[in-house]
């Protein structure tokens, strides 16, 4: 049961939520496969940095794995990848704009935050404690919320200057520093010539 009173038919689709608690080392073992839908409404701290939680639902994949490599022993891993189409406010005009996250990371997972190796200190994937199971919505809300764009901005914005008259004219500072009143000053004290 969900408390929203209206649901598009799209969105009954979206909310197959995540597995609440996933026990990720077995996961890896048995090189799990999960993957689904959820929507934008579920995810309540990503929704409060978005210009509205109206785009399609988020899609995921999440894949366990073992790492081998020479010389170390089998790393129990989590891949997940997000998909999303998220409503931001462009920086630039200040309209909403529509921003593609899509993102794939790789978790190495731990037992308690252990000493770590060189080899792991160098590592470029993150350390996930996953001793206890995983919120696995949790992790895709911020996986989301760590790829969004630091300044959004349209790659073109919308031409919005015939429709919306309201930025001051292109000459406006030019008036403004005449109206400086050291540039009066100037013209008095220097510049006897000038009538
Ligand atoms: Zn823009």
């Amino acid at each position: 049961m969900t408390a929203a009173p209206s649901k598009s038919a799209s969105d009954r689709l979206a909310t197959s939520r995540p597995p609440h608690a996933l026990a990720l080392f077995d996961f890896a073992r048995t090189d799990g496969e999960l993957h689904g839908t959820v929507a934008l409404s579920a995810l309540s701290r990503l929704r409060d940095l978005l210009a509205s939680d109206a785009g399609a639902p988020v899609q995921w994949t999440l894949r366990g794995f073992q790492r081998q490599r020479a010389g170390m022993r089998p790393q129990a891993m989590v891949a997940l990848r997000v998909h999303a189409e998220l409503g931001l406010i462009c920086q630039r005009c200040l309209q909403e704009m529509t921003q593609e996250i899509d993102d794939a990371a790789e978790f190495r997972l731990v037992i308690d935050e252990p000493p770590l190796t060189l080899e792991e200190l160098e590592a470029e994937d993150e350390a996930l404690p996953a001793e206890n199971p995983i919120d696995v919505l949790e992790l895709i809300e911020d996986q989301l919320i760590l790829a969004l764009p630091l300044v959004p901005m349209h790659a073109a914005c919308p031409d919005r200057q015939t429709a919306e008259p309201s930025s001051p004219p292109a000459d406006a500072g030019e008036r403004e520093e005449r109206q400086h009143p050291f540039a009066n000053l100037r013209e008095l004290m220097g510049n006897p010539k000038k009538r």
